[in-house]
């Protein structure tokens, strides 16, 4: 259902501030803190979620279409992929408990 990004910060990002120039760089790479599982996790997450949102597009179009052999087929995918990215998801959530010992807040 998500595929649209705001572009607000894009065009912010444009006008140049001279105050205090010291607060739009990088990062990026320390969200993870430099875990690798981290990123491995997130980048799988990337990947499941970007197949399972492929795999629905699929399907909408057999759907469409009354493919009824590739909607029972495209079904059963976009399940599986729904689930790996449950299973993801999950994944990382449970090692950020056991590798940082991440509460929501802190
Ligand atoms: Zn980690």
């Amino acid at each position: 259902m998500d595929g649209s990004r705001p572009l607000q910060f894009f065009t912010r990002t444009m006008t140049p501030c001279a105050r205090s120039g010291s607060d739009a760089t990088g990062g990026d790479s320390e969200m993870w803190g430099g875990c690798e599982e981290c990123q491995r996790l997130w980048r799988e997450y990337a990947a499941a979620t970007t197949a399972h949102i492929r795999l629905q597009g699929k399907l909408q179009v057999a759907t469409i279409q009354h493919d009824l052999e590739n909607i029972a087929r495209l079904e059963a995918e976009t399940g599986t992929a729904e689930k790996v990215r449950g299973d993801l998801r999950e994944a990382i959530r449970r090692h950020e408990e056991n590798s940082h010992g991440a509460g929501p807040g802190t």
